[in-house]
């Protein structure tokens, strides 16, 4: 049914750059075996998927949209992947991306941007914007992606679906390529609160093959998913995030999800988070300063692309092309900047600088949730807006992530729900919950309530 939505739908959305309708087959008869051979899997088995292409899956082209991994087909799989194969989910293919997760509406991958199924003329989010097109798009009705400043939630926010970013070290970055790896997070990406929780359930858990992974249960998400009782529960309203930059139509249908929770017996304040204003400014040099270590291993020898080896240039000529081939524009900003910042004589005044504003917005979120059980936003100040409207200005792009940033700062479970759509535009609204670490269980409590 699927492969079917996506050979019907897909050529206007563009929301995969590999469909591995064969492989997909091929696991599904396992699945099928494995069922008849007694085997207990879990409420997933044979339930498709559609896999961010930033994940290593074992044989299949991974990309992370970007040229310079053409060809290459990875000799191993992700633990996520690993995952979900062993609970008999099943793999369709794998979705766009802005190019090595860098973006917020997959124009920066380097095979064309995905289109909003809900208005094709749209942005579906980035950088994780396949993985929620597809869903939108009715492709697939589960999906993973990868959340770094906000890559999970504001395409769930923009496309009308679920997404949550879980606890910091909750979900396994083993064989995910990285982009900053103090921020990257997997996560479960659906059409319902029920679904991503049961898929949340399915990839977290420690990981020894990843030193940041929390060795602790995971947090009881399928329980809370199920019950969305929110009686008692103390939300703060972040003060922060709304105001000017914020359409109407945005903050109308939170205001509105606000007081469903209080009807629903929740109890709501207002609370000030004073440092998550200079979040974004933090963000955009701490995440440059990774990413230009992370991406260095792109040296024309290890992976994909090698530009202009005709045997007459050097080992650093080759890598020099390659690299000036293989990335594109953002990609490139990305690295200089970061390695400006990362430069003696610089270090102190910016990197240094941005590790005390985090530590500051950590501090904020720590103050908060001694007064409240969980912080709400809107997910993104602004519906989808028009592909090609932001491309030419870096900052207005970087903006989509004002309300998702500070979670990643500090580390704690958030997530992105529906709550209806903007009058003006008839485009969906998503509504952001934040929750301590490790506390991912109420994220999915308060999503349920709202759906
Ligand atoms: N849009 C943000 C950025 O460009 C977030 C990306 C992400 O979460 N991977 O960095």
């Amino acid at each position: 049914v699927f492969l079917g939505q996506i050979k019907r739908v897909d050529a206007d959305v563009h929301a995969f750059l590999h469909v591995d309708a064969e492989g997909a087959l091929a696991q599904a008869a396992a699945v099928d075996a494995r069922l008849d051979a007694g085997e207990e899997l879990g409420p997933l088995a044979g339930v498709p998927l559609a896999l961010k292409d930033l994940f290593c899956q074992e044989g299949v082209p991974t990309t992370a949209g970007s040229q310079i991994l053409t060809g290459w087909r990875p000799p191993y799989s992700a633990t996520v992947t690993q995952r979900l194969l062993d609970a008999g989910i099943v793999i369709l293919g794998k979705t766009n991306l802005d190019e090595f997760a860098m973006g917020s509406s997959t124009e920066n991958s380097a095979f064309g941007a995905t289109h909003n199924p809900w208005d094709l003329d749209r942005i579906p989010g980035g950088s994780g914007g396949g993985s929620s097109a597809a869903l939108a798009a009715f492709e697939a009705p589960l999906a993973i992606g990868t959340d770094t400043g906000g890559s999970i939630r504001q395409p769930a926010s923009v496309t009308g679906t679920v997404g949550v970013k879980p606890t910091y070290g909750g979900t396994s970055r083993y064989g995910v390529i990285a982009m900053a790896s103090s921020l990257d997070q997997p996560g479960p990406c659906a059409r319902t609160v029920l679904d991503a929780a049961l898929l949340h359930a399915v990839i977290a858990g420690h990981d020894p093959m990843d030193s940041t992974s929390i060795d602790a249960p995971v947090p009881p998400v399928v329980d809370a998913a199920r019950s969305g009782d929110v009686r008692g529960l103390r939300i703060g309203v972040v003060r922060e995030l709304s105001g000017e930059g914020y359409a109407p139509g945005v903050e109308q249908r939170f205001g509105e999800a606000v007081a469903l929770l209080a009807q629903a017996g929740a109890e709501i304040v207002e609370v000030s988070c004073p440092h998550f204003g200079y979040a974004l400014g933090a963000y955009y040099l701490i995440m440059p300063s990774e990413v230009s270590s992370n991406l260095a291993r792109y040296d024309a020898m290890r992976y994909g692309l090698r530009a202009c080896d005709d045997g007459t240039r050097s080992a650093e000529e080759v890598m020099n092309l390659t690299r000036g081939e293989g990335f594109g524009d953002e990609v490139k900003r990305r690295v200089i900047i970061g390695t400006y910042a990362l430069s003696s004589g610089y270090y102190d005044a910016y990197y240094g600088s941005a590790q005390k504003v985090r530590r500051l917005i950590a501090s904020d979120f720590d103050a908060a949730f001694e007064q409240v059980d969980v912080l709400v936003s809107p997910s993104t100040p602004t519906t989808a807006f028009r592909l090609g409207e932001r491309t030419a200005d870096p900052l207005a792009m970087y903006a989509s992530d004002l309300c998702t940033i500070p979670s990643n700062m500090a580390g704690n479970a958030s997530g992105s729900f529906p709550c209806g759509l903007a009058p003006e535009d008839g485009l969906p609204v998503g509504f952001q919950v934040m929750a301590p670490p490790l506390a991912d269980d109420r994220v999915y409590r308060v999503g349920a309530a709202l759906e």
